[in-house]
C-alpha cells in the first residue's frame, strides 16, 4: 500500500511538473513529449490525431490556475492528496448515484455542469455532450474520475446524479 501511495504521488508530482514547464514554455513543451501528452489526456499513443488540443490543454492549465487565485479554490484542489489512488468514480462510502438518475450509471446523460467550472473544457465535445478523455490517466488522477469529493461540490454544481449519503 505505501509503494502504491509512493507511486501515485510521484506521478502526480511529475504530472505537475509537466504543466509547470509547459506553461513556462508557452505551451510548446506538450509538443516534445507529443505521444505522452496524448496517451495521459487522451489515451491514444497516436498524438497526430490529437495535436490540435496541444495548445488549449495549455491555456485550459492558465484557467485552471486562475481560477484556484479567483474562485474557490476548496471546490477544486483541497480534496486531492498527491497519495490518493486514481479512481473513476466518486468515493462510494460517501455519495450513491440518485434513485432518480434516469441514465446508466457510468453516464451523464444529458448533464456536463461540472465540466464548466474553468470556462469550456477543451475535453468537452459539446455536440455529442461526451467527455474525449473519459477514463485518461488525467481523468482519473485528477479531479473529473473522482466527481464529487465534497459535499460542497455536489451543492455547487447542483449535480443530478449523485446524492450524499448522510
Ligand atoms: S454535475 Fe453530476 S451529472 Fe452533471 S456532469 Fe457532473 S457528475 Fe455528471
Ligand atoms: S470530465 Fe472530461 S469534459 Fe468534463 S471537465 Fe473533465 S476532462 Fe473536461
Amino acid at each position: 500500500m505505501i509503494f502504491n501511495r509512493i507511486r501515485w504521488s510521484l506521478f502526480r508530482v511529475i504530472s505537475y511538473s509537466i504543466v509547470f514547464i509547459n506553461i513556462l514554455t508557452f505551451g510548446v513543451f506538450l509538443y516534445i513529449i507529443a505521444p505522452y501528452t496524448s496517451y495521459f489526456f487522451l489515451n491514444d499513443l497516436k498524438f497526430w490525431k490529437h495535436l490540435s488540443y496541444f495548445h488549449k490543454i495549455y491555456f485550459n492549465s492558465i484557467s485552471y490556475l486562475k481560477s484556484i487565485v479567483l474562485k474557490d479554490s476548496a471546490l477544486i484542489i483541497s480534496h486531492l492528496p498527491l497519495s490518493s489512488p486514481p479512481m473513476d468514480s466518486p468515493n462510494l462510502k460517501l455519495f450513491r448515484v440518485s434513485k432518480d438518475w434516469d441514465y446508466p450509471d457510468d453516464s451523464c446523460g444529458t448533464c456536463s455542469d461540472c465540466c464548466h467550472f474553468l470556462g469550456d473544457c477543451c475535453f468537452l465535445d459539446t455536440s455529442r455532450n461526451k467527455c474525449l478523455c473519459y477514463g485518461s490517466l488525467f481523468w482519473r488522477y485528477f479531479n473529473c474520475g473522482r466527481f464529487p469529493t465534497t459535499k460542497k461540490q455536489l451543492d455547487y454544481y447542483r449535480c443530478p446524479k449523485y446524492e450524499s449519503i448522510e
